[in-house]
C-alpha cells in the first residue's frame, strides 16, 4: 500500500487498537509498540524528530527546500500543514536567494572599486 487516505494514517498513528499498522511499511504493530517491528520506524509519539513541526524547522533553516522531501513524507502532519509549510518554504527559499543575490551585486560592485562596468 504505497498510497494511504487521511483517515488511514490518522488510524495507523492515533486511532483503534485492534489494527494499528506501521505509517511507513503497513506491517501490523501492537498497540503498545514505539517502533515498527519490520522497518524499525517510531510510531506515534515516537517519530523521528525530522517529520514533526519544530525539526521541519531546523531542515528548512539547514536545507532549505530538500526540507520538502521530509515534510511529505511525514506521518504526524496533516495535509494542510504539508501545504502551509511547502508555501513558507517556498517564500523563505526565495528570499535567502534574494539576499544572496544582493550579497552577490554589492560583491561584484566591491570588486570594480565601485565602478560600474559600462
Ligand atoms: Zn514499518
Amino acid at each position: 500500500m504505497d498510497v494511504w487516505t487521511d483517515k488511514e494514517l490518522v488510524d495507523a498513528i492515533s486511532g483503534d487498537p485492534k489494527s494499528i499498522m506501521c505509517w511507513a511499511c503497513g506491517a501490523n504493530i501492537d498497540a503498545g509498540d514505539n517502533y515498527c517491528r519490520r522497518c524499525g520506524k517510531g510510531q506515534g509519539g515516537c517519530v523521528r524528530w525530522y517529520y514533526k513541526h519544530w525539526g521541519v524547522l531546523v531542515l528548512t533553516l539547514a536545507m532549505g527546500p530538500f526540507a520538502l522531501y521530509f515534510v511529505w513524507r511525514s506521518p504526524v502532519l496533516s495535509r494542510n500543514a504539508k501545504w502551509t509549510y511547502t508555501a513558507l518554504i517556498s517564500l523563505f527559499t526565495w528570499y535567502v536567494a534574494g539576499v544572496f543575490y544582493n550579497f552577490w551585486l554589492f560583491f561584484q560592485a566591491m570588486l570594480g572599486g565601485m565602478q560600474l562596468p559600462y
